[in-house]
C-alpha cells in the first residue's frame, strides 16, 4: 500500500506551492528534492521576483495574473508573511515602444489602471532616472515583486502544519511504469518511494527526470547581478523605487532589498545549455552590458563597486508557454514545468490548478496552452 498520496518531484516554488495546495485539500503529500527545499541552484530560490499585469499582446497571461494577484493577498493576510509587494511596476521604452503599446492596449481591454508616463514626468517622480535616457514610460501600481524564497519556505511549512514531509537530499533516477501508470520512483540510492499520485515539478531538470516523455525543453543561462548602490540607498527602496523594466534591451532592475542589494537581471534569452550545470557565476561582459544599461538611465546606480553574481536556469518550451497536464500515457502523473520566466508570479495559481486536477476536478483556470499535445516530442 502506498504511504503517500501524491509525491511531488521537485521543492522549488512550483512543487511546494502544489504541495501546500494538496495538502490543504486533505492529500498526504511527500515532496522531494535532490539538494534542499529551497534548493540555492534552482531557478526560484531568489529573493524577489516581479509579478506584472503586462505581458505584450498576451490577454491570456495578463488574465492570469488578473486570477493570481487575489491569492497571493489572501495568502499573505492569512500567513501575515510578506510575500507580495505592490511597489509597481515601470516599463521604460528605449525603442519604438511596439511591445510597452501592445500592453497598453490589453491593460485597457483588462481595465487595469496603468499610466503613460512622459520623461518629464518619470524624472519628477525618480528624481534619479535620467531624462535622456527614455522615451515614455508604461508604469502600472499593482504590479511589483514577489519573494520567491520567502513563499516557498511559507509554502513548505504549510505542508508540514497539514501532515506532508519533505525530503531533501534524495534524487529521483527512475520512474517505474507499469500498466499506463507510475508504480514507484527509485532514488539514487536504489530506495523505491510509492505514491497513489506523482507530480513532476522538476525545473531544469525536468528533461533528465523525464527523458522518455521528450517534452521539448530547453535550458538557457540567464545572469544576474546584486549591486549596493554606492550612495543615497533610501531612495532604491521599495517604497521609493518600483521594478524597472526595459524591454529593449532585457533588462529588470529591482529595488534594495533586505540586504541592501539591488538586482538587475536579463531576461534576453541566454546560453543554451544540455542541463541546468556549474558555474553559477555570470560571465564580467555581463557586468559591463550592466553598468552600461545603468548608465543610460540611472547613472547614479552605474559606479556600484560592492556586488555579487547569480546565473539561473529559465526552462523554455519553442512556443514559450509552460507545460502543465498528464503525462502522456499515464493515469497517474503530471508535470508542471518550462515557466521560463514567469513561475513564481503565477504560483498560487498553478498550485491551484495542480491540486484540482489531481483530485479529479475540472481546473477553474483554461490549460489549453499548456497541453503537451501542442508540441513535438523528442523520439526515444
Ligand atoms: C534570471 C531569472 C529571472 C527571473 N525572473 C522572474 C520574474 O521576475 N518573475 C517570475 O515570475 N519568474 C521569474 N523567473 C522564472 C522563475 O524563477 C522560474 O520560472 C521558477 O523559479 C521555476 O520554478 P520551478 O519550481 O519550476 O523550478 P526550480 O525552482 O528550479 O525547482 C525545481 C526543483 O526540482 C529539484 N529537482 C530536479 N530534479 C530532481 C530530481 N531528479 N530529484 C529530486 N529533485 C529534483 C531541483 O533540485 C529544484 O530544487 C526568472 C528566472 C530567472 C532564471
Amino acid at each position: 500500500m502506498s504511504t503517500y498520496d501524491v509525491i511531488v518531484v521537485g521543492g522549488g516554488i512550483i512543487g511546494t506551492s502544489s504541495a501546500f495546495h494538496l495538502a490543504r485539500r486533505g492529500h498526504k503529500v511527500l515532496v522531494m528534492d535532490q539538494v534542499a527545499i529551497p534548493n540555492p541552484q534552482g531557478s526560484s530560490d531568489d529573493h524577489a521576483r516581479a509579478f506584472r499585469f503586462t505581458h505584450g499582446k498576451d490577454f491570456f497571461y495578463t488574465s492570469l495574473a488578473v486570477q493570481t494577484a487575489p491569492l497571493w493577498k489572501a495568502l499573505q493576510a492569512e500567513t501575515r508573511a510578506e510575500l507580495f509587494v505592490q511597489n509597481g511596476i515601470l516599463e521604460l521604452v528605449q525603442d519604438a515602444g511596439k511591445y510597452e503599446n501592445d500592453c497598453v492596449k490589453v491593460l485597457q481591454d483588462l481595465k487595469i489602471a496603468h499610466q503613460k508616463l512622459k520623461p518629464n514626468d518619470i524624472c519628477e517622480r525618480y528624481r534619479m532616472l535620467k531624462k535622456s535616457g527614455f522615451k515614455w514610460g508604461l508604469y502600472h501600481s499593482s504590479g511589483g515583486m514577489v519573494y520567491a524564497k520567502k513563499a516557498i519556505e511559507m509554502f513548505a511549512k504549510g505542508v508540514e502544519k497539514a501532515g506532508g514531509k519533505l525530503e531533501a537530499g534524495v534524487r529521483i533516477a527512475k520512474v517505474m511504469k507499469d500498466k499506463g501508470a507510475v508504480v514507484g520512483l527509485k532514488d539514487s540510492k536504489g530506495k523505491v518511494w510509492k505514491a497513489g499520485h506523482y507530480l513532476f515539478s522538476a525545473g531544469a531538470w525536468s528533461r533528465d527526470v523525464l527523458e522518455d516523455v521528450g517534452v521539448p525543453f530547453t535550458i538557457t543561462r540567464q545572469e544576474c547581478l546584486y549591486l549596493r548602490p554606492a550612495r543615497n540607498q533610501g531612495r532604491y527602496r521599495p517604497a521609493h523605487f518600483p521594478v524597472m523594466l526595459l524591454h529593449a534591451k532585457g533588462f529588470h532592475i529591482f529595488p534594495v532589498h533586505i540586504h541592501g542589494f539591488m538586482k538587475v537581471g536579463s531576461h534576453k534569452k541566454g546560453v543554451v545549455n544540455r542541463k541546468a550545470v556549474s558555474p553559477l557565476v555570470p560571465d564580467k561582459k555581463f557586468e559591463k552590458a550592466a553598468r552600461t544599461i545603468l548608465k543610460s538611465f540611472c547613472p547614479d546606480l552605474s559606479d556600484f563597486s560592492d556586488l555579487e553574481g547569480r546565473v539561473y536556469y529559465y526552462t523554455r518550451t519553442p512556443d514559450e508557454d509552460f507545460v502543465l497536464d498528464k503525462l502522456p500515457g499515464l493515469t497517474n502523473a503530471w508535470v508542471a514545468a518550462a515557466f521560463s520566466g514567469n513561475g513564481p508570479m503565477f504560483a498560487p495559481l498553478i498550485g491551484k490548478t495542480v491540486s484540482e486536477l489531481v483530485s479529479g476536478e475540472k481546473p477553474e483556470t483554461n490549460l489549453h496552452r499548456f497541453r503537451i499535445g501542442r508540441l513535438k516530442l523528442r523520439k526515444k
